[in-house]
């Protein structure tokens, strides 16, 4: 038997309904704060998201799909949603007379090489927005704020945003001279990859997963103590314009953020104070990065997945529908005709309706009626319907009427 590779899952049923309704909150409050929608090829050169993401990160070091096509060309799947827009962005030249910033949401599916574990698979959906154009610090509110009032609005209520600050190159780079500093003597007591950071990004230091609980790391310096006056600014008016919009934000010193390219605010979503939803940050030299003119750029990811996950661990109420309007039943073959066309016609007039396409007697289709939750019932017989009638029953209440065949759409009208 072949069966689904580790890291994988199937998508359908309940899970398949759930989903449907979270695309549709997240995709109207996107609409609401006018960013359209964007997808991006599954697999791209492996150059842009080794370059994108960070030769020296461990996405790319440890976790992306790298492969050769048959035409011998480096590709990579998707790992995550930025690099791709990125490249969007500068291939339609969308840079040139920019009056109005460019932003896009995306919901697309993503691939890593991780451990499984819950909530942590090798495909894996993200929703995620990018808004390219503007550096003013009203964008990263926006931003902030879509992210926030997303989950929300999925009934997410206890989010809080974890805050921080890079800060503008000349801060990062002082603060990396210092980290530097600080982490040299401690070195050997942090994991092998830290000692390799400490050489290619000591900031990401602080990301490890292996040292997180380190005395090392919890007293290393403080990004926020190393803005210069411009970059620390910039983050009071930020935290100024949160709290005019309600924002439930706590600062975390100690927030990088895995990624290379981001400077200036860097954020999470968390829920109940545990674990990340989601993250996102500015990333002011990114489009410089992959071969496009200086844009400034500020954007959001969401762990789609355990977005879902979080929403049923905390009894949110996602409303699927678990019934149907009407189930058609016949008692001998003569009537599967009017089954038939009338299934069709009940369709098209916007009824989730259901018959028999098993050939099952007529007890049988009864059962059915109830594993499918028929609100309404049709019994459809030769002799009814040589008079143009049928019997609808409620379902509820088992009261019956007989109507006129024509009717039926009408009766259901005013019925459901
Ligand atoms: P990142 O792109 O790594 O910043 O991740 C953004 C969000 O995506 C995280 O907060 C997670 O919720 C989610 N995420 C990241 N990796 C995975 C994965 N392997 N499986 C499921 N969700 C993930």
């Amino acid at each position: 038997m072949i069966t689904k590779q580790k890291g994988t899952y199937d998508i359908y049923g309940d899970l398949a309904k759930k989903r449907a309704y979270v695309d549709d909150v997240l995709a109207s409050i996107c609409e609401k704060y006018n960013y359209g929608y964007i997808e991006t090829p599954v697999f791209e050169s492996s150059d842009l998201f080794h370059r994108g993401v960070g030769e020296s990160t461990d996405m790319v070091k440890k976790e992306t799909y790298d492969f050769k096509d048959r035409g011998d060309r480096n590709l990579t799947l998707r790992p995550e949603g930025t690099a791709g827009v990125v490249r969007w962005f500068i291939e339609n030249k969308l840079y040139g007379n920019m009056t109005d910033p460019v932003k896009v949401f995306y919901n697309m599916k993503m691939y890593r090489y991780e451990r499984p574990q819950s909530g942590r698979n090798r495909e894996f959906t993200q929703w995620g927005f990018e808004c390219f154009g503007s550096d003013d610090v009203m964008s990263d509110a926006e931003v902030i704020s879509l992210a926030y009032n997303a989950y929300r609005l999925l009934g997410l209520d206890d989010v809080t945003i974890k805050l921080n600050s890079l800060g503008d190159s000349e801060s990062r780079n002082t603060y990396r001279e210092k980290l530097v500093e600080y982490f040299k003597p401690h070195i050997n007591n942090l994991c092998e990859d830290c000692q390799e950071r400490l050489k290619s990004n000591p900031l990401r230091i602080l990301d490890c997963k292996i040292d997180a609980e380190n005395d090392i790391l919890k007293n290393a310096p403080k990004t926020l103590d190393y803005l210069n006056k411009e970059s620390k600014s910039r983050f009071e008016k930020l935290k100024d314009l949160l709290d005019m919009m309600d924002i439930n934000y706590e600062i975390d010193e100690r927030l990088v953020r895995g990624l290379d390219y981001y400077n200036h605010t860097v954020f999470e979503v968390v829920l109940n104070n545990s674990y990340a939803l989601g993250g996102g940050g500015r990333y002011n030299g990114l489009v410089e990065t992959l071969d496009g003119p200086s844009t400034p750029g500020v954007g959001f990811a969401m762990g789609y997945d355990r977005t879902i996950l979080a929403m049923e661990e905390n009894n949110v109420n996602i409303p699927i529908n678990d019934s149907i309007d009407v189930y058609l039943l016949y008692v001998s073959a003569s009537e599967k005709e009017t089954a038939c066309y009338l299934a069709q016609d009940l369709r098209l007039n916007g009824f989730i309706a259901e018959t028999d396409l098993m050939n099952k007697s007529l007890k049988s289709q009864f059962k059915s009626v109830d594993r499918f939750n028929a609100k309404y019932l049709v019994v459809l017989n030769d002799n009814d319907l040589k008079e143009n009638k049928i019997t609808v029953k409620d379902n509820k209440t088992k009261e019956e009427e007989s109507i006129n065949l024509n009717n039926l759409v009408d009766y259901l009208d005013m019925h459901i």
